[in-house]
Order: C-alpha cells, then sequence, then structure tokens
C-alpha cells in the first residue's frame, strides 16, 4: 500500500496534488511520501515484534539525507556499502551502533572511518578483508565487531543481476567453508565474531529461498556454537520483493516474513537484523514525466516524455517493469491507447515500455512511474549532460524539494581543465 491515490481522477502524494508539485519543482522529478516511508518500515519493526531485533534499512535504495532522517525518527537502523553512505547514515543523525556496514570490497581508508566513528558490525565477505579489519583494528587499538557473510548456495528466483546467494556470485564465503574461516576470525587480533549474516538476493517474491537459507543459517548457529563461538546476532539481509505489476503480483508481506523468521530461528534466542531496502523505499516514490511529443512510428505510437534512462535505469538495466500513470485520469469513455515510453537519450535501450496500453495522452500531459522510489534517484547520472532530477519530499500536505535540480553551469563547472588548455593563462 502506498499514498500516491487518485482524488476527483487526480493524482495525489498524500493530500499534495502531483500537478502542484509539478508547477512549481518543473519535470521530471522524483516525488516520496513520508506516510509510504514510516509505514513500510514499521511493517518490518512490528513482523518481529517479540524477538530482540533492529530493522537496518538498506540505504543504497534511497539515501537522500531527508528520507533518512525520516527512519532515523523511527528507531531505524541503517546498512551502508561505502564510506559515502556510512557518512550519509552520520550525518543523518544514525548513531554507529546502529550502523551494519556491507559489501564485497571495503577498503582500509573505509574500514577505518567507520571503526573510528563507530560501527555496530561489519559483514566481512572473505579472508582478505578479514585480515585488512583485523590490520586496522589492531592500528588503531580497537576491537571491531564482525559477522561473516555466508553464501549458502541458494536460488533466489529472482533477476540474475540481483541474485547474490549462488555459489557463481562474487559475496560471501561459501557456507561449506563456515567453520574454517570463523576459526580463522577467532585467531585473528582485533576482531570479535558476533554473529552470521546472509543475503540472497533482491526482489524475492516467494518466502522459501529466504527459508532454505535461513535454516541453513541456523545449522550453521549451532556448529558454530559446539566450536566455541560465541554466536548471539543474525544479519538475514534485505531482498523482500515488491509489486512492482499491481494487477498481477503479490509477494509475500512482511508479517509472513516476520512469522518464517520467528519459526526457523526462534529457538537459537539471537538478536534478529533485517535489511530491507526495496520493500521500504519502492513504493514510497513515484517518478514524474511530461510528455514531449506523441510520435507516430510506421507501426507504433511513441510517447517521447522528458525522463530518461540516466534518470531511472532499472528497465534499461533489468527489464524491469513499472506501472505508468497519467497524472489526470482520462474522462470516462475515452478511447484507450497503446504507447511505446522512450526517454530522448540516444540509445534504444531507452525505452521504459513497450506496447503499454493507457489512456489516450497528448503533449504536455503528465504521467507517473510508479514503484519508483527504490533504485531510481540513487542510480541515476547526468548522461547526455541531463542534469539529476529534483528530488521531493511530501508529508501530509507539505512537501519539500529535498535535492534540487543542478543548473547547466553547475554541471559544467565540476569540470577543471587543465593549465595546457587554459587561454587565459599566456
Ligand atoms: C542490496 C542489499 C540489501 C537490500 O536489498 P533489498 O532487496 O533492497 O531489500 C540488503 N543487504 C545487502 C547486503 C544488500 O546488498
Amino acid at each position: 500500500m502506498d499514498h500516491f491515490l487518485y482524488r476527483d481522477g487526480e493524482l495525489f502524494a498524500e493530500d499534495v496534488p502531483v500537478k502542484e508539485i509539478a508547477a512549481q519543482v518543473g519535470t521530471p522529478f522524483y516525488c516520496y511520501s513520508t506516510a509510504t516511508f514510516e509505514r513500510h518500515f514499521r511493517l518490518f519493526d512490528e513482523a518481529l515484534e517479540g524477538t530482540d531485533h533492529l530493522v537496518c534499512y538498506a540505504m543504497k535504495a534511497a539515501s537522500n539525507q531527508a528520507i533518512l532522517k525520516t527512519l532515523a525518527a523511527l528507531g531505524a537502523g541503517m546498512d551502508v556499502v561505502s564510506g559515502g553512505e556510512y557518512a550519509r547514515a552520520k550525518a543523518a543523525g544514525v548513531p554507529g551502533n546502529k550502523i551494519v556496514f556491507s559489501g564485497v570490497g571495503k577498503t582500509e581508508d573505509e574500514i577505518e572511518l567507520a571503526l573510528t566513528g563507530g560501527i555496530r558490525q561489519f559483514n566481512v565477505e572473505s579472508e582478505p578483508e578479514m585480515a585488512a579489519i583485523s590490520a586496522v583494528a589492531s592500528r588503531l587499538g580497537v576491537e571491531a565487531p564482525i559477522t561473516i557473510r555466508v553464501n549458502p548456495d541458494v536460488d533466489a528466483k529472482t533477476h540474475a543481476k540481483i541474485a547474490t546467494g549462488k555459489s557463481e556470485n562474487k559475496f560471501g564465503i561459501p557456507i561449506s567453508r563456515a567453520k574454517e574461516v570463523y576459526a580463522l576470525a577467532a585467531s585473528l587480533p582485533g576482531l570479535k565474531v558476533i554473529g552470521i549474516d546472509v543475503h540472497i538476493g533482491s526482489q524475492l517474491t516467494q518466502l522459501a529461498p529466504f527459508e532454505a537459507a535461513y535454516k541453513k543459517v541456523a545449522e550453521l548457529t549451532e556448529q558454530l556454537r559446539a566450536e566455541g563461538h560465541d554466536i548471539k546476532r543474525l544479519d538475514l539481509g534485505g531482498g523482500l520483493g515488491i509489486p512492482y505489476e499491481r494487477s498481477n503480483s503479490a509477494p509475500p508481506l512482511p508479517v509472513e516474513y516476520g512469522a518464517m523468521v520467528k519459526r526457523v530461528l526462534g529457538h537459537l534466542n539471537c538478536e534478529i537484523e533485517i535489511e530491507p531496502g526495496r520493500l521500504i523505499a519502492g513504493n514510497a516514490g513515484i517518478m514524474v514525466c511530461k510528455v514531449i511529443y506523441v510520435k507516430s512510428g510506421e507501426d507504433r505510437e511513441f510517447l517521447i516524455v522528458d525522463g530518461a534512462m540516466n534518470d531511472l535505469i532499472r528497465p534499461a538495466m533489468y527489464e524491469a517493469h513499472h506501472d505508468i500513470v497519467p497524472v489526470v485520469e482520462a474522462e470516462p469513455g475515452q478511447e484507450p491507447a497503446q504507447y511505446d515510453i522512450v526517454g530522448p537519450v540516444c540509445e534504444s535501450g531507452d525505452t521504459f515500455a513497450k506496447g503499454r496500453n493507457m489512456a489516450q495522452l497528448a503533449d504536455g500531459d503528465l504521467i507517473a512511474f510508479r514503484s519508483a522510489g527504490a533504485y531510481g534517484a540513487v542510480m541515476s547520472s547526468e548522461y547526455n549532460t541531463r542534469p539529476l532530477i529534483p528530488e521531493v519530499l511530501v508529508k501530509d500536505d507539505q512537501f519539500a524539494v529535498i535535492r534540487r535540480r543542478p543548473t547547466y553551469e553547475e554541471m559544467i563547472n565540476r569540470d577543471s581543465i587543465p593549465e595546457w588548455l587554459d587561454q587565459t593563462s599566456d
């Protein structure tokens, strides 16, 4: 459920007409709903009620400072995957002891940043990385809390680019080698082993792969405890999918996921951490665009809109589907139309949808891409020297620009000219 609903045929973000935001901010732009972010965070928090737990929002899904502050105010922890994200989490006021550091390639500088600023745990993904964390912690004279990310060799049954739990993927250490790697961790200085981490992929639409992975984690917990390791925290990753196509998909709900977690892992009395990103942010955001031209092709109509693959790359990168709706609904009785919806970028990949049935649209009409809150703005670029599009946050009847559109001048001035090209220096 989200808070982008029609009232009298017009799309609203909470209590604000989307048309009004477009008039003030210009298109294209991302628009987020505070109430939806809050609702989704609480669904996870409540799903784990009765167990010691922390919901660490995977901020790579949408990491604007205003979004982080909104979630931090509810008590959210953060899952970060870079030094930049760590700095963002701290800047939003999240204390170090609520920040989890994931990712396969943490550099020594990033490790030092986190150890100095405070960290809940590093999720370690390889032996060389473990050695690096041990070395930096020893040099700083501190102890680094770690879990080891295990790769359970489970098929997440999702898009290949976002499946992470099979043995051919770069993530984690094979679960078959876990005992050996935990023994190594226990022998290294500067490390404190506190738990196990697993994350098998994103946009999972069934519970079975999660359950298969968590059963392996439960077994491993008992084996490691028998070897003397103090396993008290289980980080279960993120990955629960969202209904991108309203008409025909219904992934499991957080409450069902939470019940499964308690059933499979409850007897271990571990603190449970989860790292949802997409489910918290995905349906909390839309991308609003304007139709520039309706162009007739040989055998189809193209809707050329002012947003493009550089603004929302998911269709080009993952063949992702986004529901696309008019901001002002068609009058009843109007003929439906079918469009290929494309952006202005000079690549055929810049296609959002093919043969999409929708109401007839004309130049200047506004459309909204639903479910664009996660992996939308954060993956955007300035390809074709198109400015990064603004982000807007709505709360009840208020809205604010939380990242403004840069000017052409700002974009150009980020480049610098070497002395030998600088005409004014001779
Ligand atoms: C991407 C990622 C997540 C979040 O995944 P979602 O599908 O957005 O919930 C969580 N943990 C790790 C380690 C990740 O890489």
